[in-house]
């Protein structure tokens, strides 16, 4: 599936891959279990994991990218910050029975040690 964006974004890192899908997999746990919906999101977590990929795409750490939990930055605006973490407290525990490769390997990353950013100069 390609996707038209105004804007070009880079290819993916295999890292921020693995990021995309993991998001993808708990917002689907989460979903399912609260807004009883089977295989289609519902619109709510459906603009959550839309809005968490294109923050993920523009993420700065790319391949040294620890996980989003731990990440220094908290890129998210207030509101969606704070759906995303309902997600991650239910379906995080959940991932291991449900995704345990996937989780795994998002406990490996967690461990990851962010480059320091260059400094750039923030204008506002
Ligand atoms: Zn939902």
């Amino acid at each position: 599936m390609q996707e038209k964006h105004e804007k070009k974004i880079e290819p993916d890192h295999p890292r921020i891959k693995r990021e995309k899908k993991t998001m993808d997999a708990m917002v689907h746990i989460y979903c399912k279990n609260h807004h009883s919906t089977s295989k289609e999101l519902c619109t709510d977590c459906r603009e959550l994991l839309e809005y968490a990929k294109y923050r993920l795409s523009k993420c700065p750490f790319q391949e040294s990218k620890t996980t989003c939990g731990k990440c220094p930055i908290h890129c998210y605006e207030p509101e969606k910050r704070a759906h995303a973490k309902k997600v991650m407290k239910y379906a995080g525990p959940r991932m291991i029975l449900n995704h345990p490769r996937m989780a795994f390997q998002h406990l490996l990353d967690g461990r990851k040690k962010p480059k320091k950013l260059q400094k750039k100069r923030i204008t506002d």
